[in-house]
């Protein structure tokens, strides 16, 4: 109970009922420390970072710092220099399908797997297009388990990029991400995870790991929209090159030619979205005072329960059953169309997702137009469950 009173909408109200969120895999509630954290940037000391001299800008720049630190130690880098803010997941793939540009070699294999977000796809087919590599896809099994023989297939030496997701959004897999890097390292291949669902669910080591990049958004564990962070090994990061030219990356600028910061400056060009990444320390020190397991534990007991209620519902057909999930429930109806199914759910109050949830090409290869996705979050509790099933039951007696 005391966690849900930490989240202030979860008082309100939806279609006239208590609201039943359970849309957390597209973005997570937040907390009143965040907000209050954003709120106090902006009434205490909004400035710009790093370059004015006056106190405003040193506590800014002090306070956007203490949010690098912060996730440092979340994600356990040796560094802070190893964290570079971006605006979310999404953007951080971006930068490094384009940084990544002059190690890729024409005919060489940028290796995904089929639990990929769009995010995860469409800038690597971009850069395989101006490089003329080609991408490559680890199968998975109709459970939506990544298939390892075939990873050890397809990761070769000609491999240029691994870049796969830790946990699937559309169906909760939880993938073998230890071993598939080991794989990839195996063969020389840069290692990139796709941790956007991951990063609020399992523990984060990315030492551990041993992964070159992890990337993850903010507003999926308790921030702001509109940060995110890019994880790199140092030693790779200075070896790459900037991505966007502007104020904030460089060193010196002459009209013949620039020299550009260390990292992660080199990939910061601009004002950096100062008052979200202080929203994102908030939210990680809050969730450092939630014990890991504690969280884990009771997201697990939630899902196993719902979905245990879920299968004894006629008509309902889980969607995707990963021997290790995470948060995440796809379902259908037989008798009507997910979002069909999700309006319905919606009328009752019960928010969740329809649809193919940027996964276009999982559900062609599940052979579904798409799902109902129900995913939980730390101040989910029994009582949503409840709600999920009841309105389940109701819907499936409408279609
Ligand atoms: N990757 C995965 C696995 C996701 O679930 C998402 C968002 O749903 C993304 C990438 C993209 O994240 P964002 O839209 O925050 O950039």
């Amino acid at each position: 109970m005391s966690i849900r009173a930490d989240f202030p909408i979860l008082q309100r109200s939806s279609r006239g009922r208590p609201l039943v969120y359970l849309d957390n895999a597209a973005t997570s509630q937040k907390p009143a420390v965040v907000i209050d954290a954003v709120n106090n940037y902006y009434q205490t000391c909004n400035a710009n970072v790093h370059r004015a001299a006056h106190e405003l800008a040193e506590q800014a720049t002090e306070a956007m710092e203490n949010a690098r630190i912060a996730v440092r130690n979340f994600v356990n880098a040796t560094r802070e220099e190893e964290i570079v803010f971006t605006r979310g997941t999404t953007e951080a793939i971006n930068l490094l399908a384009n940084v990544l540009s002059d190690r890729i070699k024409s005919g060489q294999d940028i290796v995904i797997t089929e639990l990929e977000h769009h995010s995860n796809i469409v800038p690597w087919q971009m850069l395989a297009q101006r490089t003329g590599a080609q991408i490559k896809v680890i199968a998975i099994d109709d459970y939506g388990n990544i298939d390892l023989d075939d990873a050890a297939n397809k990761l070769t030496p000609n491999t240029a990029i691994l870049a796969f997701t830790h946990v699937s959004n559309g169906l909760g897999s939880i993938t073998p991400a230890a071993q598939l890097i080991a794989q990839a390292q195996a063969v020389n291949a840069l290692t990139i995870v796709d941790g956007a669902q991951a990063a609020l669910h399992l523990p984060l080591d990315v030492q551990a790991l041993g992964c070159d990049f992890y990337v993850f958004s903010g507003h999926k564990l308790y921030a702001p929209t509109g940060i995110g962070v890019l994880y790199g090994r140092y030693d790779l990061l200075c070896e790459l090159p900037p991505w966007q030219g502007g104020g904030e990356m460089i060193e010196h600028v002459s009209f013949e030619q620039s020299t550009y910061q260390l990292p992660p400056y080199r990939f910061e060009a601009g004002t950096p979205n100062i008052a979200d990444a202080i929203g994102l320390g908030a939210a990680l020190s809050y969730l450092q005072t939630i014990p890991r397991a504690q969280l884990v534990s009771a997201e697990d007991r939630l899902v196993t329960n719902a979905l245990s209620e879920l299968r004894q519902i006629p008509g309902v057909r889980i969607v995707g059953e990963p021997e290790q999930r995470s948060a995440v429930i796809s379902f259908l109806l037989e008798q009507g169309h997910p979002n069909d199914v999700g309006t319905l759910l919606d009328q009752q109050g019960v928010a969740v997702r329809a649809g193919h949830h940027c996964n276009m090409p999982l559900m062609q290869r599940l052979g579904v137009p798409g799902t109902v996705r129900a995913s939980f979050s730390l101040y989910n509790n029994d009582e949503d469950v409840t709600r999920l099933l009841e309105a389940v039951e109701k819907a499936s007696t409408f279609l």
